[in-house]
């Protein structure tokens, strides 16, 4: 039986092994192996929402063993650190426990074939000071982490009535807009659980973009009305501001000024993790992603396959398919197939990327993004409403995905019970 092994269950590799699971894993077609070095998944596109605490993850996490478990593949907890093509063998490293005692030793892990969903980092473009002094939103414990950070320094400003907490987020993309717009709807909820003193006016949010305009992958109306949003909430929007370094007391432009902030959060674009350099085995861009051929099996092996942030996808125009969690669903989609075509052995089917549009939520203040229409390739601008939906439905696809239609619909029953009977922030 052929050993299928994914490597990372975010976005793309999580609705890779749940497919793969269910249609070859539990007829015994084939064995399907998923290896995280985390014990449970949350989409990552909700990390902003982790951060600020307006999302309780009990509800939207996945615990990899038992979601493994009904759905037909095995989970495998480790960090994968090493990969010998020759002999298709990966190396995962050691894991300890939260004692720092040793949990599980270091172990080799053969394959017949091997995906890699290994995701991104938040690229520093190596500024100084910036691992030092910023938050990063590239895992969930990274987002519990400045969540930690943010409540406490609501209890600060909240024992000093006219005290400001002053937050500059470096990057306009969608994750620092997002993020900014959520900060002050949390802000705002504060005084209806116990903290009088720290209201939205308290709150000052600085969004740094080195670009002339903010979200400028997005269409130049898209940003005007982000823009618009982020400044009637106060958010105090920079552009064509380059961070030359940070410090323990904020950022430092090329032009020597200091944008003074309690809590700095780093968020100007990813690239793929280093260690993919180290395994001397890929081609890559620019970004670390791996080159990929038309059929996403990577350039230099035909046995491994790459998917979503951390694959190097080059399109017919030139143009790279963006870090979205839309292009890690549409990878493993096309893996899926061509894995169940290679078993059968039919020829390889070549990836083709739709963008389906973008859409950029400010919180509970409006959603603005475009829609790419079927029969051209013009984006449709929407706003408001219908664009919540879209924006709520990538995720809704993702839980069909890894769930099926049924746990899906039980899912979004219960949160929307939550969303009456719990607090709509978590306060710890
Ligand atoms: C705050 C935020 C908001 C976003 N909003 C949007 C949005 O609105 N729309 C959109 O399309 N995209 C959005 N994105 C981008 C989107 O989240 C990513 O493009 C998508 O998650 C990529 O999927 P992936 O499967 O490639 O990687 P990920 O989802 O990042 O998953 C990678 C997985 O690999 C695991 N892993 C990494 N290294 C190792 C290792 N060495 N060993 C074992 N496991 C490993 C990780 O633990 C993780 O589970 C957002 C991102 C952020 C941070």
């Amino acid at each position: 039986m052929q050993k299928i092994v994914i490597v990372g269950g975010g976005a793309g590799g999580l609705e890779l092994a749940s497919q793969l699971g269910r249609k070859l894993g539990k007829k015994k077609k084939a064995e399907i192996i998923l290896v995280d070095q985390n014990p449970s998944h949350i989409w990552k596109p909700l990390l902003h929402e982790v951060a600020t605490g307006s999302l309780d993850t009990s509800t939207d996490g996945v615990v990899y063993h038992a979601h493994a478990a009904r759905h037909g593949y095995r989970f495998i907890l480790g960090r994968f650190e090493q990969l010998d093509a020759q002999r298709k063998v990966i190396r995962l490293a050691p894991t300890f426990d939260d004692r720092n005692q040793p949990l599980l030793p270091e172990r080799e892990l053969n394959y017949d074939m091997l995906v890699l969903g290994i995701g991104s980092v938040s690229n520093d473009f190596g500024t100084p000071g910036v691992q030092d002094h910023c938050y990063f939103l590239d895992s969930h414990a990274q987002a519990e982490r400045f969540h930690q950070s943010l409540l406490s320094q609501f209890v600060r400003i909240d024992q000093h009535s006219g005290g400001v907490l002053k937050i500059a987020i470096v990057g306009a993309g969608a994750t620092g807009v997002e993020l900014s717009a959520e900060l002050h709807h949390v802000t705002d909820l504060l005084k209806r659980y116990g903290m009088p003193n720290m209201t939205p006016q308290q709150l000052k949010v600085t969004l740094i973009e080195a670009g002339p305009r903010i979200l400028p992958a997005l269409p130049v109306r898209i940003s005007d009305s982000a823009w618009r949003e982020l400044s009637r909430m106060g958010v105090e929007v920079r552009e064509n501001t380059r961070i030359s370094r940070a410090t323990d007391t904020g950022f430092v432009t090329a032009e020597d000024q200091l944008i003074e902030a309690d809590l700095m959060i780093w968020a100007a674009g990813v690239k793929a993790p280093d260690y993919v350099k180290e395994l001397g085995v890929f081609e890559l861009n620019r970004a670390n992603q791996i080159l990929a051929k038309p059929t996403l099996q990577s350039s230099v092996d035909e046995d491994i396959y790459v998917l979503g942030d951390c694959c190097g996808f080059q399109q017919e125009d030139g143009s790279w398919v963006p870090p979205r969690a839309q292009s890690a669903h549409q990878m493993a989609s096309q893996i899926q197939a061509n894995i169940i075509r290679r078993l059968k052995g039919q020829a390889q089917q070549p990836f083709s990327y739709k963008d389906h549009g973008s859409l950029v939520s400010l919180s509970r203040f409006s959603t603005v993004g475009s829609l790419m229409g079927n029969l051209t390739s013009k984006s449709m601008f929407v706003e408001g409403h219908l664009a919540r939906l879209m924006y709520i439905s990538l995720y809704r696809m993702h839980q069909i995905a890894i769930h099926g239609w049924g746990k899906a619909a039980l899912i979004y029953v219960a949160e929307t019970i939550n969303k009456v009977v719990r607090p709509k922030m978590k306060l710890h």
